[in-house]
């Protein structure tokens, strides 16, 4: 079929597989750039591994320093007419091509909150790399079922006051005011529940029981603290209060990881389009603010760049790197400089629908939403019939 995208409010319910293709592709030059890292990790588990950040931590690991990889993330193939989801025809896309380099690459696909995603990931460890040197958790999901069986959701809510912003219309370009009631008490607990620190506990726990974790193992969890801006509705907000629990979660990590002489860090990353941060309301004014400025710089970064400067210049550098006064690696500085963010706050009340080409960067935000489902890439011809069913082998249990 002819695959074209189909875009309802911040979704894209359409994915082309051969741009999904590109984009890995694109990916993985870029860390071969970089060149390889004698220190990288070799043996690395990546829960969330199909899209954002795990999928680019999953391929500066693979190209970077020639790890093996798992990947465990939740994604759906093509049925009849309906295309595959995007992560599910990168993670294909990666596979093959960590495969044809002559790497190892499995993938398990379900729930990772439930108890036997994490048992077929322990059994997947076992039988293929007896142990592994590395847990990146990159989980972004808008609900989790608990142990017990109950479903709580995640909230993208104000605390304490409403919030008034905009958002951005991305079929018609236009600014859209939005107003936000303050979470009940309920909302926050069960965002904690869903995008905290337990699961990523729950994980750690299960794989030191199973032997699985090797000597020195270093295992992260990505956060974002962002800029004023932004702070009402993230940091201040209810998905803010399930990563100042990701925060506890890391300081509670370290003791048992120090058994097998391993580390617990949560890395604070740089705002990005991903399938996650499209979600969150407010955020379209601020990135493409962001991007704007950035790009003019010359010090914008993609996934891919801030999870490869994150291993090579910070965890796996060979050096004793910085940390914060709460113990997380920072990755947001250039996101932060004080030029940056001073450009931010002068335009962001400035921003209107006359002036969004010209004092934002709109037009880079949608064509990295667009392309994180595969569009807009070159070399690619979107007018060819493509077949949308791509087959990936998944490891037993998912
Ligand atoms: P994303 O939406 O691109 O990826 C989320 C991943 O989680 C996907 O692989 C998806 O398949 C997987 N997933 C979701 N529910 C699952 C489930 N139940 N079981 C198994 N897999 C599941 O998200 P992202 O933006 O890359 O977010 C990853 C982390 O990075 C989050 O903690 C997020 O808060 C953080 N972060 C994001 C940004 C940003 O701007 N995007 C900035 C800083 C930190």
């Amino acid at each position: 079929m002819i695959i074209k995208p189909k875009i309802k409010g911040f979704l894209c319910t359409a994915c082309h597989p051969t741009g999904c293709e590109m984009d890995v592709k694109q990916q993985i030059a870029h860390v071969e750039s970089q060149g390889k890292n004698p220190n990288g990790p070799k043996r690395v588990l990546v829960i969330g591994a199909s899209g954002g950040y795990g999928l680019a931590s999953r391929i500066s690991a693979a190209f970077g320093s020639d790890a093996a990889t798992i990947g465990v993330f939740f994604e759906r193939p093509a049925v009849r007419k309906r295309t595959a989801s995007a992560g599910w025809y990168k993670s294909a896309a990666f596979t093959q091509l960590a495969q044809d380099a002559g790497l190892y690459a499995e993938n398990i696909n379900g729930d990772a909150f439930s108890v036997e995603i994490k048992q077929a990931t322990i059994d997947l460890i076992r039988r293929d790399l007896g142990q592994i040197d590395m847990v990146i958790y990159s989980l972004a999901a808008p609900a989790r079922q608990l142990p017990d069986g109950n479903v709580v959701r995640s909230a993208l809510k104000p605390i304490g006051e409403s919030f008034k912003g905009a958002t951005i219309d991305f079929n018609s370009a236009e600014l859209r005011s939005i107003e936000l009631e303050p979470a009940e008490q309920q909302e926050i607990d069960d965002t904690v529940q869903v995008m905290g620190g337990e699961d990523w506990e729950l994980w750690i726990q299960a794989l030191l029981e199973a032997g699985v974790l090797a000597d020195g193992c270093v295992t992260t969890n990505y956060t974002y603290l962002g800029g004023e801006a932004t702070w009402p509705i993230y940091y201040h907000g209810t998905i803010g209060r399930a990563k100042v629990d990701l925060d506890r979660a890391a300081k509670a990590l370290q003791e048992p990881m120090a058994s097998v002489n391993g580390k617990a860090y949560v890395a604070v990353m740089k705002g990005l389009m991903t399938q996650a941060a499209s979600a969150i309301p407010g955020m379209a004014v601020y990135l493409s603010l962001l991007f704007k400025i950035m790009k003019s710089e010359g010090t914008h970064e993609g996934c891919i760049e801030q999870t490869t400067r994150l291993f090579n210049t910070r965890l796996f550098s060979g050096e004793v790197f910085d940390v914060d006064d709460q113990g997380r690696v920072r990755l947001d500085d250039w996101e932060l400089r004080d030029e940056i963010q001073a450009f931010v706050k002068s335009q962001w009340s400035k921003v209107t629908n006359e002036n969004l080409d010209e004092i934002t960067d709109f037009a880079g935000y949608r064509d990295a939403f667009l392309q994180m489902h595969g569009f807009g890439f070159e070399g690619v011809d979107y007018d060819a019939e493509v077949d949308p069913d791509v087959p990936m082998v998944l490891a037993a249990g998912s």
